[in-house]
């Protein structure tokens, strides 16, 4: 038997704490047509983790980082895939579920990792160290996931240089990433210079500063963040990561060095922790609105397609990673 739909109305205590009142009206609307359009058309809702929290916590199916939405995107059971968050995770939910439609709600969100290297710099890399294994992060387009052995995210990199057994392997395109990495392993990684707009931006000045600030406030911060932003940092670990670093230890005021929304939507799960909140915008992930999401689910935009001889090179890296 069908339940009934949650309302728009329903839903607002979830984010009470983090969407004033006055502005809640403006969301009300799309998110009661967007519940309705999913059943209509038996749809379902992928949500990043930087997604604002009407959209995370209100009309999203599954939500989590680029691992978990790799992860869960292989168990959909429904007709339509729409992703709420940047192109190459809409392109990975399409790797991984080829015979659905997957749709982006806003052609244009990309990502600066991404565009940071094409599919000829991997073949480039190959020819100048022979024999040396290409881990590619998942913030790559399908058509560089697929000149690569295997892929990785922040979640998993360690693991996935380490099941290679290589004294030396590429990690592209964060550099960061890599050098984080490297920090942590006897394995030598060979980076590209690539980098994430978004947490490039953060420096330890600005820790040293908060701390000075809010004095006892927990650091937490993300990989892709400079190596001397991870060093002065108390945890450093993937979105998912920080999220369960929260709930675990549960410090009376932390700071998450990463993407705005982030904040607001852990702060929803945990009423107890204060959050201060210096945080740097993806303007990638902004494109994405619930306004766009009604609209590519209602006039079936954006299809996500992918040349099948890139898909099936490009989804052996993806499933090789998901059994790390
Ligand atoms: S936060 Fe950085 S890595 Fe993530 S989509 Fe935006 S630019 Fe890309």
């Amino acid at each position: 038997m069908i339940g009934a739909l949650p309302t728009a109305a329903s839903l607002y205590e979830r984010v009470r704490r983090v969407i004033p009142p006055i502005e809640w009206p403006a969301f009300a609307d799309d998110i009661d047509a967007i519940l309705a359009l999913k059943r209509e058309r038996n749809a379902v809702i992928l949500a990043h983790n930087y997604q604002t929290p009407e959209i995370f916590h209100c009309v999203a199916d599954i939500v989590g980082d680029s691992l978990a939405l790799a992860r869960k995107a292989m168990t959909v059971e429904a007709d339509v895939i729409v992703v709420a968050g940047v192109h190459f995770m809409a392109e990975t939910a399409k790797l991984l579920n080829p015979g659905k439609t997957v749709l982006i709600p806003d052609l244009a969100a990309g990502c600066s990792l991404a565009d940071s290297i094409t599919a000829e710099d991997v073949r480039l890399m190959r020819q100048r160290y022979p024999g040396v294994p290409v881990i590619t992060y998942v913030n790559t387009s399908a058509a560089v996931k697929a000149e690569s052995d295997i892929c990785c995210t922040s979640g998993n990199a360690l693991a996935v240089v380490k099941s290679l057994n290589a004294p030396r392997v590429i990690m592209l395109p964060d550099e960061y990433l890599a050098r984080n990495i490297a920090a942590q392993t006897k394995v030598e990684i060979i980076a590209w210079k690539g980098r994430c707009e978004v947490h490039e931006r953060f420096t330890a000045a600005d820790i040293r500063e908060l701390r000075g600030a809010h004095p006892g406030v927990t650091v937490l911060a993300h990989p892709e963040c400079p190596p001397e932003v991870v060093a002065k940092a108390d945890f450093a670990g993937s979105t998912a990561a920080m999220s369960d670093y929260v709930g675990r230890h549960k410090p009376a005021r932390v700071v998450l060095m990463t993407e705005c929304s982030m904040s607001d939507n852990v702060a929803v799960e945990h009423p107890d922790v204060d959050f201060v909140r210096p945080c740097n915008l993806c303007p990638h992930m902004k494109r994405i609105t619930l306004r766009n999401i009604r609209s590519a689910i209602e006039e079936n935009r954006h299809i996500v397609t992918i040349d099948p001889r890139v898909a099936e090179r490009a989804r052996w890296a993806v499933e090789r990673m998901l059994f790390v």
